[in-house]
């Protein structure tokens, strides 16, 4: 008998998205990114990996526990998405290659695991901790945000390991666990923390930049002053 779609969704491989960041604060932009990947790729999850101690960036100013809290209410009530806070509970830089050798042993090998980065953080992606390690781990889901050019700007490493990984085919990364590389556009929401944290200081309203219950929490313990 034919299986229906619903069993072939149960018996498939199950796809999780990763997304890390600051998150300082979460807003909408993190939030219909992950919607509409989680939709356009039928990934069963995706996770929000707050970064404790970024490596490439100055460290944030709010807590890493507050940035936690922020994101476990922006996402609430929604099934696909899932907090993750295992970078908080490392010592030392968040390096992204740790995190996948730590939800791979969690979750095994047959799991997708699917990387989502900005087209810009992709551009000097061959500076990240091992970074050729990564793709043996994971996918990587690349998402086109405006105003990046990305294929003039890469280095030659980065060329080629497009290159040979490359697909514009969905159905692939559910076919292998990692090695895959996608770009995904998605319709761009041109909102930055950065501007969110300006608006705070200078007592802008924020508001429908980021979910109420956020901006409350934001207020209620004065956060970006
Ligand atoms: P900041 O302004 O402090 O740099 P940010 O929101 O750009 O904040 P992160 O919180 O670290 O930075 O972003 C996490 C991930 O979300 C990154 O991969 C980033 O490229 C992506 N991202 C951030 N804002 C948007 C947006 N408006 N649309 C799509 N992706 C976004």
């Amino acid at each position: 008998m034919a299986k229906s779609a619903a069993d072939q969704t149960r018996t498939g491989r199950r796809l999780v998205g990763l997304l890390g960041g600051t998150f300082d604060p979460i807003h909408y932009g993190h939030l219909r990114m992950a919607e509409q990947l989680a939709d356009t790729l039928k990934l069963d999850e995706i996770r929000f990996i707050p970064s404790a101690n970024p490596p490439h960036r100055q460290s944030p100013q709010t807590s890493a526990a507050d940035r936690c809290e922020m994101v476990r209410l922006a996402i609430a009530g929604n099934p696909r998405f899932v907090l993750d806070d295992r970078e908080l509970l490392r010592a030392g830089a968040s390096y992204t290659i740790d995190t996948l050798l730590s939800l791979r042993a969690e979750l095994g090998n047959n799991t997708a695991l699917c990387l989502i980065m900005g087209s810009d953080a992709f551009i000097e992606f061959d500076s990240w901790h091992r970074w050729d390690v990564i793709p043996e781990l994971c996918h990587l889901l690349l998402v086109e945000r405006p105003n990046v050019q990305m294929s003039e700007a890469l280095r030659p490493a980065l060329q080629s390991l497009l290159r040979e990984r490359y697909t514009d085919q969905p159905a692939e990364l559910a076919e292998k666990t990692a090695g895959r590389i996608m770009i995904q556009r998605i319709t761009a929401l041109d909102i930055s923390a950065t501007a969110i944290r300006e608006d705070f200081r200078t007592q802008r309203s924020p508001r429908y930049l980021l979910p109420d219950s956020v901006v409350d929490f934001i207020q209620g313990h004065q956060l970006y002053r």
